[in-house]
């Protein structure tokens, strides 16, 4: 079987590990990766390039890799599951947040909570570059596996998937991987026309800024090991360690409402410190005050969601991660979702072909790919549909803050719903339950059992 993976972000990379793992008579198959963008260590880190400024080149994922991730528990655990050296350098570069600190724009602390799950041994979030995962999956996988070719559409019409590049070449395949993020070309080949009209990325209303600076870590950070979130009435903001101590690596974000997509993600820098300013210089913890002062990017961001697609392949083309549902990026759920897509689509396949390639079998390899992509929906789905239901229902209790009862209702909500979970389940769910509980492994386990397969 010939796969061709669009895409070296975090779905691609993970798929291809989980596929070489997993995949029954390995030496039988061919696994290429095709990527449009050679990596550039320089350029995240919140320098200006002018090539970078135009959202239609770049996924929102690649154009702000320099901002910050919290990798939850749950996905600590599938990098294990996926390769234990991932795991180990993973963990390595990044900071084990042990809590989350919720705090008020007006300085009152809601709630200390752990970021733990209670598993053995326990795994706390890691907070780290968004850049610092990428690389620790590349550097596994190696350069040499990725080929830097841009894809520019994939045609499905036919017997096989032939994917075109934009030097012209073209190349078949039995299985083509969208892998490439928010502006899939293989979600606009699946779904042509209403790639457009029904399935394009939806603004979310908000906007994002964030990036790292160089300084001593404050001790809001240190004293509980915390990530720290603050909400007010012009928005959220938040900070944590992003490598470990005593490197000097404090990585922030600053999310707002705002109806408008802004037309360029470059900004002035002192435009975005002014804006800054506006929004929470009269915010009361000093730890902001210092990182809007001494803050350098020229970046911002608005947050897209895809909407809910009615599958993610059905004919030799399957969608991964932000390519199949990309989530708000306040969600914090991103790059874990699209981990657990890669497992259990490598899961599914494998399962498939095995069956396929079996003497008696009358299974073909293009039953075993629509069957393995239809799993993928049928057990995925509503899983990222809640992730995403759910940052929306916070965001919109976000933006109605406009007066200063309003502004105290949201304080109590956020202080019942984290120090009283049984009220924050009422509307939210057991989210940190929902989150860290789900076994890759066990949900593909059930669901074949219960399709017969
Ligand atoms: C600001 C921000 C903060 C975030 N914070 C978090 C967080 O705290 N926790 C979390 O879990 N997630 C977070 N996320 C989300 C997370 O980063 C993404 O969900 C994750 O990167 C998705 O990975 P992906 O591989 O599916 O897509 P991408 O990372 O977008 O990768 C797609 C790849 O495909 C390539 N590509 C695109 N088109 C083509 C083409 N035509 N030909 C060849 N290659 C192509 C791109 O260059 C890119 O390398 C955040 C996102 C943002 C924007």
């Amino acid at each position: 079987m010939k796969i061709i993976i669009i895409g070296a972000g975090v779905s691609g990379l993970s798929t291809y590990l989980q596929l070489c793992k997993l995949l029954p008579s390995f030496d039988s198959h061919t696994i290429l990766i095709y990527e449009s963008q050679k990596p550039c260590e320089t350029v995240p880190a919140g320098t200006s390039d002018p090539s970078l400024s135009n959202f239609e080149n770049l996924t929102d994922s690649t154009a702000v890799v320099g901002n910050s991730i919290g990798l939850t528990p749950n996905s600590v655990r599938l990098l294990k599951y996926i390769d234990t050296k991932l795991y180990e350098a993973f963990k390595l570069q990044g900071y084990v947040s042990e809590t989350y600190t919720f705090k008020t724009a007006r300085g009152h602390t809601l709630a200390v909570m752990s970021s733990g799950d209670k598993g053995s041994p326990e795994e706390y979030t890691i907070s780290c570059p968004r850049y610092g995962l990428w690389k620790c999956l590349h550097d596994v996988v190696g350069e040499d596996k990725i080929q830097y070719r841009k894809v520019i559409d994939v045609d499905l019409s036919g017997e096989k998937p032939v994917v075109n590049f934009l030097d012209g070449g073209k190349e078949d395949a039995d299985l083509v991987v969208g892998a490439d993020g928010v502006r899939s070309v293989v979600k606009k080949a699946i779904f042509g026309e209403d790639d457009e009209r029904k399935y394009a990325p939806h603004y979310e209303g908000f906007c994002g800024v964030g990036a790292f600076i160089d300084v001593e870590i404050p001790e809001a950070i240190t004293k509980h090991k915390s990530m720290v979130f603050t909400f007010g009435s012009t928005g959220s903001f938040g900070y944590c360690c992003a490598a470990p101590m005593p490197q000097r690596v404090l990585g922030w974000w600053s999310n707002w409402g705002t109806p408008n997509v802004p037309d360029r993600n470059i900004v002035d820098t002192d435009d975005i410190r002014r804006q800054l300013q506006e929004r929470h210089g009269t915010w009361n913890d000093p730890v902001i005050h210092s990182i809007i002062e001494k803050m350098t990017t020229d970046r911002i961001y608005p947050i897209w969601t895809t909407p809910n697609l009615p599958h993610w392949g059905e004919t030799g083309a399957v969608l991964l991660g932000d390519a199949a549902h990309t989530l708000q990026a306040t969600s914090g759920q991103g790059a874990s979702q699209a981990l657990e897509d890669s497992v259990t689509f490598s899961l599914l396949l494998s399962h498939y072909i095995t069956k396929a390639e079996a003497d008696d079998s009358d299974l073909t390899v293009k039953d075993a790919i629509k069957l393995a992509s239809k799993g993928l929906y049928e057990i995925r789905n509503p899983r990222v549909a809640s992730i995403r239901a759910r940052a929306r229902r916070l965001y919109i209790t976000n933006k109605r803050i406009n007066n200063i009862i309003v502004e105290y209702i949201f304080y109590c909500f956020i202080y019942l719903w984290t120090n009283f979970p049984i009220i924050g389940k009422l509307v939210l769910n057991d989210v940190f339950k929902e989150l860290s509980g789900w076994n890759v492994e066990e949900q593909v386990k059930e669901y074949l059992e219960k399709k017969g397969h």
